[in-house]
């Protein structure tokens, strides 16, 4: 076995500051490249274990999803039953719509090999012959790459009949969506895949005893799955110990918004926030203050700008702070951004995205885009903050899917942080309208 510090899964050498699913290898999409630099060693590290020891590394290891649950990942696998009388599923979710949220296409695209390695091995581990890569349908581009790499590597022999000269077989699908927002929900992404409408199911059951066509299945974000490689090869306790001990491992944050340098940058977990904003993003044009940061993606509650001092991203140190790491997608805003119209903006896509079946979601969504026009429109009261509220605090846990909680969160939290600052955009938005 080679030194893990040169091997591709932990490029950089520093083991504290590994680059595990973005190394930055050139070309590394190709499959003869990736293979050059070690790729597949995990795979094959793993055939040569017992399922469950391949689970208990990846439980040890404490990874944990990186969809936005956070939920330990090798847990997650313990509840797929055990035995063969029914077809067991891994559906890899490629849906990535979460408004602020564009880093699991930098895998697809810079690292597929990566995925697929982590598919094989994670299948391998819960006795999975069929997987899937549910795909959102805008990404085209990072279809066909997926494509070529899953044919290469069926060509070399790591996917499909006895693979490695196995008795294990497993055959990888690529599923492109048509563009619904719902569908990277984990049930509405089983019914897409089953030909149906997404429509999110009530759970339970959970997808581990009643997935796929009503088959054990297990579904698990792209960036959790190229972890997995890593993990195997370097060894649980290697990963244990990088970034915050109860959310190990690196993480992708994509930086977008009032930032000289928007982009995907992979850090250790628990990097301090304003690290992330100002020594990896640029900081903020004009050096102007920040107002409002929202840390994981559009749904996830916002944080003030005048408090981000000491804020570390990982999912534990944001619960304290009273919001969430989602999908690691961070929007920062500056002093001059109205947040009535960042609401507005908010408030439409998940109304837009409502699949329709429950009436608090389908009808509170709707309710809240309206009052947040109004206010837009230089029409809104003070006393239509708490309007929203009521409205939020109704759709808020009365739903069949997390997509209510997604709406309801950003504008009862925003309300909540920033509410001297809304009084005064809705009486400066009337007079100007006046
Ligand atoms: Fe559909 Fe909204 Fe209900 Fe989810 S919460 S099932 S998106 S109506």
């Amino acid at each position: 076995m080679s030194d893990s510090t040169t091997h591709l899964y932990a490029q950089n050498g520093d083991p504290a500051f590994p680059k595990i699913v973005l190394p930055g290898i050139p070309n590394l999409a190709q499959i003869d490249v990736y293979e050059s630099n070690g790729g597949y060693g995990a795979l094959k590290k793993a055939v040569g274990m017992q399922p469950e020891a391949v689970t208990d590394e990846v439980k040890r290891s404490g990874l944990r999803g990186r969809g936005g649950a956070a939920f330990p990942t090798g847990l997650k696998w313990t509840f797929m039953p055990k035995g063969n009388e029914k077809p067991k599923y891994l559906a890899v979710n490629a849906d990535e719509s979460e408004p602020g949220s564009f880093k699991d296409r930098q895998i697809l695209e810079f690292n597929p090999h990566q995925l697929i390695e982590g598919i094989l091995i994670a299948s391998y581990a819960m006795g999975v012959k069929t997987a899937y890569i549910y795909i959102r349908g805008e990404y085209y581009k990072w279809f066909r790459i997926l494509e070529t790499a899953i044919a290469e590597a069926y060509a070399h022999g790591f996917v499909g009949e006895n693979i490695l000269g196995s008795n294990y077989s497993v055959n990888v699908y690529v599923h492109r969506g048509a563009g619904a927002y719902i569908c990277g929900e984990e049930s509405g992404l089983m019914e897409s895949i089953e030909g149906k409408r997404g429509y999110p199911r009530v759970k339970p059951p959970f997808p581990a005893q009643n997935g796929l066509w009503g088959n054990p299945t297990t579904i698990n974000n792209v960036e959790t799955i190229a972890n997995v490689p890593a993990i195997i090869w370097n060894g649980a306790e290697w990963f244990a110990k990088i970034g915050a001990q109860k959310h190990p491992g690196t993480l992708l944050f994509g930086v977008s918004g009032h930032v000289n340098k928007p982009g995907v940058f992979e850090l250790p977990s628990g990097t301090l926030l304003t690290d992330i904003i100002y020594n990896y993003a640029g900081g903020v044009p004009g050096n102007k203050k920040i107002k409002m940061v929202i840390p994981g993606g559009s749904s996830m509650p916002p944080l003030r700008g005048d408090q981000l001092e000491g804020v570390r991203m990982d999912a534990e140190s944001l619960k304290v702070v009273g919001s969430a790491i989602g999908t690691g997608g961070v929007i920062v805003m500056d002093e001059d951004t109205e947040l009535t119209n960042v609401l507005l903006r908010i408030a439409r896509f998940y109304w837009h995205e409502s699949c329709g079946q429950c009436t608090p979601c389908r009808e509170g969504t709707g309710w809240m885009k309206k009052i947040l026009q109004r206010m837009s429109d230089g029409e809104g009261k003070p006393e239509d903050l708490d309007l929203l509220v009521r409205v939020a605090n109704n759709i808020e846990g009365n739903t069949i899917c997390a997509l209510g909680d997604a709406a309801a969160w950003p504008v009862k939290f925003t309300i909540q942080r920033f509410r001297k600052e809304l009084e005064e955009e809705i009486m400066r938005q009337a007079k100007s309208a006046a």
